[in-house]
């Protein structure tokens, strides 16, 4: 029989590695099983973008400690994570978006962030190149910014290794052992048992399949969403820009001169999809330019898809469960990437301390799900 650890986590993506790093650091042996390799799943396919504006409390609080965690990585993993702040640039092009902003200052403004509503001349000084038609203005944070996902999984590889925890890619789990209602190990498909009182569902959008293994029902519907880059273009702008038209898009420009960016299709597209389509190419295309006019002759090199795991209300799940020793961090929308600093701390003090560090209400299993976030 494998030996017992402390903690398994299922899922070597953003949220399970960050989960296993900071448990280890709390002097836990904690052993990650990830199906294929790290980043394989949604992670690899991210652009990377961090930012702290969004409409609920909670949500604000988590990317705030996020933040503080990325300014410090490099100092951590003894090398860049390319994490710089651009900031984040949303867009109205009607009235109604301008007021929804306006409705979100007060409460992100108590929690003190750096953030301001401008009109449309302040919108096109930090972003010149902005196509003005029908640009009413936008909110803006210049705390926002981006880093290089894969560069943050090395790191945290690298530390969950040093702190003598474990990483074991190409091992996939397919049975989640139970004795009294409560958590005792994991089966895999190569038919290795691994034991452990404590299993975090890191597994992203094929959580719920893991919940089902422990007879679970999650409530989490992946997704997918298209990204694209192009080849290197002279500077425009620092900011990420977010267009939130119906037929918007959002894009930043890396530091290296490419231009990565995505749109979220209307309506979505259900299911574990990780193909690129035509439609995705040419559409993309078009709102880019059409947003930065000087974009257009930019040429693309790639294009890719990969999955959002939703929830009802847009806010991820990172809890204990029913089943004892069975915790999720789970359904991070749009926002895994950004939220994995600061969601690998609060799961390590969840499990450890038994105590959830500020109102959890929005993070919770059970809750209700009526509430939006309405920064999705
Ligand atoms: C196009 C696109 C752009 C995005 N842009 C951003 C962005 O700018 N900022 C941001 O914060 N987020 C962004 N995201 C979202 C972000 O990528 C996700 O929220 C995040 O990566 C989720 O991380 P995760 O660890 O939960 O899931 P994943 O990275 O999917 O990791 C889950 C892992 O579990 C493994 N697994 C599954 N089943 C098993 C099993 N049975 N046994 C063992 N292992 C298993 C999978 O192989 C996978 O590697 C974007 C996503 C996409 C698709």
């Amino acid at each position: 029989m494998n030996p017992t650890v402390d903690v398994i986590v299922i899922g070597g993506g953003i949220i399970g590695l960050a989960s296993a790093y900071h448990l280890s650091r709390r002097g836990q042996k904690v052993l990650v099983l990830e199906k294929k390799y790290p980043g394989s799943g949604s992670t690899g396919r991210c652009i990377g973008g961090i930012r702290q504006q969004f409409s609920t409390p909670g949500t604000i609080r988590l990317m705030q400690e996020s933040v503080r965690q990325f300014r410090l990585m490099k100092e951590e993993f003894g090398f860049p994570v390319e994490y710089s702040e651009g900031g984040y640039l949303f867009l109205a092009h009607d009235p109604q978006r301008l007021e929804i902003f306006k409705a979100i200052l007060p409460v992100q403004k108590k929690l003190g962030l750096a953030v301001e509503i401008l009109d449309a001349a302040a919108c096109l000084k930090i972003a010149p190149q902005l196509n003005p038609d029908g640009l009413l203005g936008g909110v803006f944070s210049p705390e926002d910014g981006q880093a290089y996902p894969f560069k943050v999984i090395e790191g945290y590889i690298q530390e969950i290794k040093r702190l003598h925890s474990q990483v074991r890619f190409f091992t996939e789990v397919s049975e989640i052992l139970l004795e009294n209602g409560a958590v005792i190990g994991v089966k895999t498909t190569a038919g290795e048992t691994f034991h452990s009182r404590v299993l975090l569902n890191a597994a992203g959008p094929w959580a719920q399949e893991i919940g089902r293994m422990a007879g679970l029902e999650l409530p989490i519907a992946p997704e997918e969403h298209e990204a694209f880059i192009t080849d290197r273009v002279p500077p425009l702008f620092a900011t990420m820009v977010v267009d939130y038209r119906a037929d918007g898009c959002y894009f930043y420009q890396r530091s290296n001169g490419q231009v990565i960016g995505c749109y979220s299709p209307v309506p979505n597209k259900p299911g574990i999809i990780t193909e690129s389509s035509l439609e995705f190419l040419v559409e993309m295309s078009k709102r880019t330019a059409r947003l930065v006019p000087k974009l257009a002759t930019a040429r693309v090199i790639r294009h890719w898809g990969g999955c959002y795991s939703m929830t009802p209300d847009g806010s991820p799940f990172i809890d204990k469960t029913e089943i004892a020793g069975f915790y999720v961090a789970n359904g991070m929308c749009g926002h895994g990437f950004m939220f994995s600093p600061a969601i690998g701390r609060y799961v390590s003090e969840i499990i450890l301390d038994g105590r959830y560090p500020f109102d959890w209400s929005e993070f919770r299993m059970g809750r209700d799900l009526s509430r939006q976030e309405l920064m999705k």
